[in-house]
């Protein structure tokens, strides 16, 4: 069982992170363990797995972590989300998380099942918030949790000072490391942290990364969560126009200077949303570390 995480925790030790996400068809399953041995050299501090809408990866998610978590030698997080389940439903899936040597958890409360923006109607007998799932875990075995921050505003917080202090009740249940949502500004980021900071927030914040590697992907996912394309920045991309190596190669350029600024400004680490590809990933870790 790898504690690399936890041991990085505790030394202050920078994260550096890829999220990866169940794939649903035989060639995505060969795409991702592509994209797990090609990021596996690395040496990253864990890789994540998500947890799909109303647990529908449950399964899934549980195999590829544990899977990663004895062939690969990497730490690995298990995603779990609040999502159509009752509570007693979330402490058997965090069993079941213990039993396959899950140690470490990413707490979430989930979009609402109508989708990002929807009114969210937690689950009959099930819980309102992630600070409840951060508690859960906390009651249910020893495991690191970390939890979910918001440079832009959560889309259903009235307010970013309200987002400081949900993150702050977070940490207070329990979490030990919160990764944010993507975004494209670096002040955004340091924003977050400061805000977080005068809330008491005390954990690492590591800052989340997504690559651009399609410009319709990528405005999609910015308008389900809420995290603003720059206008300046989507003009580069549209100016390589449907030359789909350019697009990466713009994606790596514009990633890289951002991972530096957040770097140079203090970030804790990086984690990378690979959308189970490697190469975007990889190209900013060699311009960082070349
Ligand atoms: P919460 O912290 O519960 O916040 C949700 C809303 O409720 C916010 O508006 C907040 O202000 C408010 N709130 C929180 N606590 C309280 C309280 N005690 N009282 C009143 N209001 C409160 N989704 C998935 O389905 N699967 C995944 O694997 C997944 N992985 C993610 C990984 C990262 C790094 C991030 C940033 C997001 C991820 N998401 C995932 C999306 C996430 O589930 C959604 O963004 C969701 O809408 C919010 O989750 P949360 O854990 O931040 O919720």
């Amino acid at each position: 069982m790898s504690v690399q995480l936890s041991r990085s925790l505790e030394s202050g030790e920078p994260v550096f992170s890829f999220e990866f996400f169940p794939p649903k068809t035989d060639e995505g399953e060969r795409q991702l363990w592509t994209a797990i041995a090609e990021l596996g050299p690395l040496s990253p501090t864990f890789v994540s797995v998500t947890y799909g809408a109303g647990g529908s990866t449950r399964d899934r998610t549980v195999r590829i972590t544990s899977r990663i978590l004895a062939e690969t030698g990497m730490d690995a997080v298990a995603h779990l989300t609040c999502v159509g389940a009752r509570t007693d439903e979330l402490r058997e899936v965090l069993l079941r998380f213990q039993f396959a040597g899950i140690s470490n958890v990413l707490a979430l409360r989930g979009d609402p099942p109508g989708g990002p923006g929807a009114p969210w109607t937690p689950t009959p007998g099930g819980l309102s918030h992630a600070d409840g799932l951060v508690r859960l875990a906390r009651e249910v075995g020893d495991f690191t949790i970390g939890v979910a921050a918001f440079p832009e505003r959560h889309p259903e917080s009235p307010d970013l000072e309200t987002d400081a202090r949900v993150l702050a009740a977070k940490e207070a249940a329990g979490a030990r490391f919160a990764v944010t949502q993507f975004f494209f500004r670096a002040a955004d980021y340091f924003e977050l942290v400061a805000r977080a900071r005068e809330h008491g927030v005390t954990m690492p914040i590591v800052p989340g990364i997504m690559p651009v590697t399609s410009v319709g992907q990528i405005q999609r996912f910015a308008a389900l969560s809420g995290a603003a394309f720059p206008p300046e920045l989507a003009a580069r991309f549209h100016a390589v126009g449907d030359n789909a190596d350019a697009v990466v190669d713009l994606g790596v350029e514009v990633g890289t200077r951002l991972c530096q600024e957040l770097l140079v400004g203090g970030a804790p680490g990086l984690h990378f949303y690979t959308l189970n590809r490697s190469r975007a990933t990889r190209e900013i870790f060699a311009r960082l570390t070349g």
